[in-house]
């Protein structure tokens, strides 16, 4: 044998002599005549799950009937592997191939003894009889183990498997894949003397389709790898696992199928010779249907750029025909691992917690479950979400799983702690607080957010809405968190958010703000916040943003350096900001007066309302609104972005906007069923007129038996503008009280918030973030709906002004009826003052119960509340920034100090 080592590999006797040649108690010749070498994988613990539970019951007869079975379907080598936690393997593996020897119908094929520790595999070449396969050795510990094992191997007459592995790691590319062999293959054949013909080379199978884009060559650079082997190491083989090809298609296994016939078609055609192949998973190439053909054999060979995004469009259809015959289970028998990680990534819920029971009992201890199954599954969720080729509502779907698997696991967790008190609790990635600052009372991004960073294994500490500082503060401390997410919709809370950031940097806190929510910005984040506090500070307005950001933030070495960068850039932003905010030129209050939107009051018609007074809906009823729903910001709060309905057939997000579409109807027609949310509603009419200043709106209010006066102050443009193009207050809708013309104006709150947090709640205790959010979106667009079906009604009925209007929903979608509504807070009034003299008119609370926060914010949070213009001039604009002269006007028209009026008006005043 170890003549026949030193033989030169240019030697030139008859090449027969160098073939692969193993044997059981039969031999196995592999020529190039030969066909593909089949080695069955259905006896090692990590590849069937019925093989793992055998061997772990100690029921090795049973065990026999899976290895039998194997050759009986044509596996022409049985791979053996008992690496498992709770098996003691070499004990298996010794006591299992002596049962397999003494069976003539296994044992006449050859034996690949499969583990990664040397100890098991020395154990079974001890006990093998014939010429088997060693699986594997590498340079993975560097060359003097490899060379090492490769000598006792040569010694035992085996040949061995080499994985494309070194010191650096795994080979993923082609020229990896040539590099690694080739030393290998030189290190082996020069210095061991290895037979080279006894070299088989695992050249690793990864993933195609997987939405990454450096996955893409990952069968074709195997193929390429494969033939410079077979080209250039003489007389070795190439082996490879071939179900891992098609990983990110579990569940299709007609696509499946497909792939592993197409890769390995190409994969023979190019060298290699031998390889793990589940033959019933294995469709004749021939027999493939032409056009799965094309789009499986675009993404094998990357012959496309959208190879992927075909063939993922295209297995819908494939799986939904299999899909209409019977749901298709054939998922359910795959690995442990692949199992879970497809539960995660499809938000399947069912068999969780059985697979998870599963993985417990074959860990050591429970929390290993989480930290590998569970954390190898959200990370391939993580990866698809941040390449984009997943979408938020899938993403909670899965957070979903997840939950109900950590759920689970927890009470064993605990047990084990009480066993192992000194074990410290698991901080996961760290440890991230939620809040919505003190005043504001919306939640859905904040949840969306702590739900996406929950499943990229940070613990979410969240206080909920309405949080004041001090709490902040206190829970931060006490639950020692890593970063504090802020998150706030109205415009006071940009100022919550600024006095905290004082805060932090007063008690010298060194944890990293992070700013979200609809009225922030970078801009406010760079020039507002960042400077009050020392650490970093980062704006984030989505939640895939927000994992990335997180992670950098915490990443231990190159956190500071990322800190550090982040500071730099929200500097010179500012910088840029504030000389270009500079340059702006204001003009007086008095000017902007002079120059307001002037309607000829003669020629104008103004309607009287045909019901002036208030009213009130006591119980609106919730199916009226449905058809005034507009979609297209349900879909943006979940981050999918385009217009309804185009949404939902658009090329990238189209499938989950379907699929997401469809969850809200359900659960809109379980809300409608069974009445579970209420809707209440306030709307006035009143005669009114604008004051001398121009700007305030006097409003006379018939309660009942007494006349009051109320008057609303209106905020006007004062931003230098081009020639001739007036300066906009609300105001300038409404006749003067001079103009002798008698107006009128109206406004409203409605909401569809009562029950909303209660069953949100519900689902979220339940564990199901996703419905509970899903719960608070659907009851905002039932809230503007009813603002928006109200407002026909008025413009039609109570008004009546618009008495024969008509318009489809996407009309008034798009503004086209008469007249506005504007609202409290919306850029023509950025000031919420308002909504305290809207309340006090219709008295708000006492006859509908929506309340107003610290911060002016409507509570339920699906509240929407505006005014009326009835006039066919009035139209909607921006107010812009005003200055210092219209602050002190509007404090002194209030009766309010100036600095209160500087409060409320901070995001609209001009910087100087
Ligand atoms: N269809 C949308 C409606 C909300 S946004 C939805 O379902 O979400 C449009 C509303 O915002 C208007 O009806 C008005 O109440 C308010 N709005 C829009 N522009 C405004 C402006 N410039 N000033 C004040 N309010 C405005």
């Amino acid at each position: 044998m170890s003549n026949d080592s030193n033989i030169p590999i240019t030697d030139t006797r008859p090449s027969a002599a160098r073939y692969l040649k193993l044997s059981g108690l039969e031999p196995l010749v592999i020529t190039p005549e030969s066909n593909f070498v089949n080695v069955g994988e259905r006896t090692n613990v990590a590849g069937s799950k019925r093989f793992l539970r055998l061997i772990k019951e100690r029921k090795f007869e049973e065990a026999l009937d899976v290895a039998r079975d194997q050759v009986e379907g044509g596996a022409q080598i049985i791979d053996i592997n008992m690496d498992d936690g709770l098996i003691d393997g070499k004990e298996a593996m010794v006591k299992f191939l002596n049962l397999v020897i003494a069976e003539p119908d296994i044992a006449k094929v050859p034996i690949m003894i499969d583990s990664s520790k040397w100890d098991i595999i020395e154990a079974g070449l001890q006990v093998v009889q014939g010429k088997c396969v060693v699986n594997s050795i590498s340079l993975k510990e560097g060359e003097e183990e490899f060379i090492n094992h490769a000598k006792l191997i040569k010694r035992y007459g085996a040949a061995v498997i080499v994985m494309a592995f070194d010191e650096v790691g795994q080979a993923d590319n082609y020229d990896r894949r040539v590099e690694i062999s080739k030393r290998s293959y030189d290190i082996l054949v020069n210095q061991v003397g290895f037979p080279p013909e006894d070299i088989i080379f695992d050249l690793n199978i990864f993933p195609v389709a997987t939405g990454m884009d450096e996955h893409k060559l990952n069968a074709l650079d195997f193929i390429k790898a494969t033939k410079w082997v077979r080209e250039n190491l003489p007389y070795a083989s190439v082996s490879g696992g071939v179900s891992n090809v098609s990983f990110s298609f579990r569940g299709n296994n007609p696509v499946r199928e497909a792939m592993h016939s197409v890769f390995l078609y190409h994969a023979i055609k190019a060298g290699m010779n031998m390889g793990i192949v589940n033959p019933t998973m294995l469709e004749i190439y021939d027999d493939i249907p032409k056009d799965l053909l094309e789009h499986v054999e675009d993404v094998i060979l990357n012959r496309r750029e959208d190879a992927t995004e075909r063939l993922l469009d295209f297995a819908e259809s494939v799986v939904g025909k299999a899909k209409e015959s019977k749901i298709d289970l054939s998922w359910r028998e795959e690995p442990l691992q692949d199992r879970i990680t497809r539960a995660l990534v499809k938000g399947i819920d069912q068999y969780i917690v059985e697979d998870v029971e599963e993985a417990r009992m074959a860990a050591d201890k429970p929390i290993e479950v989480i930290e590998g199954h569970l954390m190898i599954g959200m990370n391939v969720v993580g990866d698809l979400f941040g390449s984009g080729k997943m979408f938020l509502p899938q993403v909670v779907k899965s957070a979903r799983v997840m939950k109900k698997a950590v759920a689970y696991l927890l009470p064993y967790i605990e047990e084990e702690k009480l066993k192992n008190p000194q074990v410290g609790d698991d901080k996961g990635n760290g440890k991230i607080l939620m809040a919505t600052v003190k005043g504001d009372v919306h939640d859905i991004g904040k949840n969306i957010v702590s739900v996406v960073l929950a499943c990229n294994n940070y613990e979410i500490v969240d206080l909920g809405v309405m949080v004041p500082p001090e709490k902040i503060i206190a829970e931060a401390i006490a639950h020692n968190v890593d970063v504090i997410g802020l998150s706030g919709l109205i415009t006071p809370s940009l100022d919550e958010m600024v006095h905290l950031a004082k805060e932090m940097e007063r008690k010298n806190f060194k944890v990293p703000l992070l700013i979200g929510g609809a009225t922030t910005s970078k801009a406010h984040t760079a020039v507002k916040i960042d400077p009050q506090y020392s650490e970093a500070v980062v704006h984030v307005n989505d939640a895939s943003r927000a994992v990335t950001v997180v992670g950098d933030l915490l990443q231990k070495d190159t956190s500071e350096k990322y800190k550090k960068t982040i500071k730099e850039d929200y500097d010179v932003f500012r910088e840029k900001f504030l000389s270009r905010t500079k340059k702006k030129e204001y003009k007086s209050l008095a000017a902007a007066r002079e120059n307001r939107f002037k309607i000829d009051w003669e020629a104008s018609s103004i309607v009287k309302p045909r019901q002036l007074g208030i009213q009130v809906i006591e119980d609106v009823d919730l199916e009226k609104l449905v058809p005034f729903i507009d979609w297209t910001p349900f879909f943006r709060s979940w981050e999918l972005h385009g217009k309804y309905p185009d949404i939902l057939t658009d090329e990238i997000v189209g499938e989950q906007a379907t699929e997401l579409f469809a969850d809200a109807q359900k659960m809109l027609q379980s809300i409608l069923k069974d009445k579970k949310l209420t809707g209440k509603g306030i709307f006035g009419l009143f005669p009114a007129n604008t004051l001398e200043n121009h700007d305030d709106i006097e409003v006379e209010v018939n309660d009942g038996q007494e006349d009051k006066t109320y008057v609303f102050r209106t905020l006007r443009q004062q931003l230098k503008r081009r020639e001739g193009v007036p300066d906009y207050a609300l105001a300038d809708f409404v006749a003067p009280k001079e103009s002798g013309k008698q107006d009128y104006v109206g406004c409203f709150c409605v909401t569809t918030g009562f029950g909303t947090d209660e069953l949100a709640d519900a689902y979220r205790k339940n564990l199901d973030d996703y419905n509970s959010i899903l719960v608070k979106a659907l009851s905002d667009r039932l809230a503007e709906a009813f603002a928006e079906y109200l407002h026909l009604e008025v413009r039609r009925e109570h008004w009546g002004y618009a008495a024969d209007e008509h318009l489809k929903n996407d009309e008034l979608i798009d503004e086209k009826y008469k007249g506005i509504r504007p609202a409290p807070g919306y850029p023509a009034c950025p000031d919420h003052l308002e909504k305290l003299t809207l309340w006090d008119m219709l008295k708000v609370e006492e006859r509908i119960g929506v309340k107003l926060t610290d911060s002016l914010a409507m509570w339920p949070a699906s509240s929407v509340s505006g005014y009326y213009f009835g006039n066919s001039e009035a139209r909607y604009f921006g107010l812009g920034k005003i200055k210092e002269d219209q602050v002190a006007d509007f404090a002194e028209r209030k009766g309010i100090s100036l600095e209160e009026a500087t409060k409320w008006l901070a995001p609209n005043i001009a910087d100087d």
